[in-house]
């Protein structure tokens, strides 16, 4: 089926853009696979160039990227053009810092010889990415792996083609060489051949747990190395001695920001007895202060969400959140707007069994708890399938970093919004996946790390194991 791009602002189908042939993948394999051959005697530094050149283009084009990703899936402008700059960011950071990352080094080791690690590239990578971020995620992946040798194949999310491509196109048009990152439009059916094909060395997947568990799955029937980005419930913890102004800045930011669409959105606000009143109301009051409007108004404070089939599915999850015991604190009515909008919402009173509870809301739902003791917010933190990120609020930092520690997520922010930048390890625990993205994590993801022992003759009597006896 043709992908097609449609406005969720104006409901508008603005681009279509056909399928891949089985020709296409296999011409979009054979150029990725050829260069990894060209790229492997090259030295790292070789790249380092070409990796800030795209950097560069990226920024020439900002405006262009950002206008494409605000009305193919609805996000502020402002909210685009920071994605775009922080492709940019993430791009220099690697063309600096993946060549000193990358170099061998040497183990303290009994064995004979000197033994040290050699970092290589594996081979052509493919890039399953979700609509959410649709310039960043594919960032993440490419700006690592171009450096380290791996070209990258991109199988973008079926409702951001315009993106995918224009992104593609803006890559290769700074210089990156032909293959280093192709966007291809295949169904699921192509891409489980694809991480079949013995020239695919590995598949990184950002998105839901359903399409987390199926790329995995094929990757793992294969003996494919895959990382996974999935969902996150993350949570929002206010401890008694918060400064309460600074949480009522960030609170709202953080669950609204992208419409409420970030994996790492606070889902879930976790709030002590003494301050819960003060944060409910804050949170309604900046909750009703946002402005739902044309995303590429620069006084639009709320986006609409990316389709209507994911506004639907958000509805469904609140009514049956609702039908289960919660209260409606505040939003859950319609906006006389004809774009994907989905008022701010505010729900209380979820107990343990209803499906809210376990359920990630993926756009502007907010779940607020109230708790008595710090023991109780962990607890609760940690009731979770998911492990992804979460903010903590205490008045006393270092205690706040104490709290921190006992929440099983792969990342956690004391007393700020969250972040994501290039040095910094991004990914989760439990069903959030498995794998790091970004950082120096991120960028061994696909590396074959080899042991080379370098011996000048054996050494008899230190074999191991008692092979060789030397009575
Ligand atoms: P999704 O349905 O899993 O889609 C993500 C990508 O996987 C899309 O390109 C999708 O293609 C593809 N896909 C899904 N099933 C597939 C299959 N069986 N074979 C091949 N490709 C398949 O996820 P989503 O609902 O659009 O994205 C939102 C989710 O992503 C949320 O759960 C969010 O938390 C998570 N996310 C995680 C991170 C992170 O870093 N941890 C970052 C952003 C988002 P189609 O579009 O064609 O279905």
């Amino acid at each position: 089926m043709p992908r097609q791009t449609i406005n969720p602002y104006t409901n508008e189908v603005l681009k279509t853009f056909e399928d891949a042939t089985d020709q296409q993948i296999e011409t979009a394999l054979a150029t990725a696979d050829n260069l990894y051959r060209k790229m492997k005697p090259q030295a790292i530094s070789d790249r380092t160039e070409t990796l800030h050149k795209i950097a560069q283009g990226i920024r020439d084009h900002a405006q262009e990227l950002a206008e494409i990703a605000t009305r193919e899936m609805g996000k502020l402008i402002a909210e685009s053009k920071g994605e775009v700059e922080l492709c940019a960011i993430i791009a220099d950071y690697f063309a600096d810092h993946a060549e000193a990352m990358l170099q061998p080094t040497t183990l303290q080791s009994q064995v004979t010889g000197e033994a040290k690690v050699y970092r290589h590239a594996t081979g052509v990578i493919l890039a399953v990415e979700p609509w959410n971020f649709p310039y960043y995620q594919i960032m993440r992946v490419f700006a690592p792996n171009f450096m380290v040798g791996n070209p990258m194949i991109l199988r973008d999310a079926a409702n951001i083609p315009w993106s995918a491509q224009a992104f593609a196109d803006v890559v290769l048009e700074s210089g990156a060489p032909k293959g280093a990152l192709t966007n291809v439009f295949m169904s699921y059916d192509q891409v489980a051949d694809m991480i079949a094909d013995p020239r695919i060395q590995g598949v990184a997947l950002t998105g839901s747990e359903r399409g987390g568990s199926s790329v995995a799955e094929e990757a793992g029937k294969n003996l494919k190395k895959s990382t996974l980005e999935l969902g996150g419930q993350d949570v929002f913890i206010v401890l008694d001695d918060a400064n309460m102004a600074d949480v009522n800045e960030i609170a709202w930011r953080s669950r609204l920001y992208n419409a409420g669409q970030v994996c790492t959105s606070s889902k879930r606000f976790i709030v002590m007895d003494s301050v819960y009143d003060e944060f409910l109301d804050n949170l309604k009051q900046n909750f009703a202060a946002v402005k739902p409007g044309d995303p590429m108004d620069s006084a639009t404070t709320l986006a609409p969400m990316n389709t209507k089939k994911a506004k639907e599915k958000l509805q469904k999850q609140v009514d049956e959140a609702i039908e289960a015991g919660a209260t409606v604190a505040y939003g859950n009515e319609s906006y006389d707007l004809e774009g994907q909008f989905f008022m701010p919402t505010i729900l209380t009173d979820i107990d343990a069994d209803n499906p809210a509870r376990h359920t990630e809301m993926f756009g502007p739902v907010a779940q607020v708890y109230k708790v008595h003791s710090e023991a109780e917010a962990i607890e609760l933190a940690n009731d979770s399938q998911y492990g992804l990120g979460g903010i903590v609020f205490s008045g006393d930092s270092a205690h706040g970093e104490q709290v921190a520690t006992q929440i099983e997520t792969g990342m956690v922010f004391v007393n700020n919004f969250m972040a994501s930048l290039p040095e910094l390890p991004f990914g989760g625990v439990k069903n959030s996946g498995y794998g790091r993205e970004l950082s120096e994590l991120g960028l061994m993801a696909f590396v074959n790390e080899q042991l080379v022992v370098t011996a000048d003759k054996p050494d008899f009597d230190n074999m191991a194991g008692g092979l060789v006896s030397t009575d």
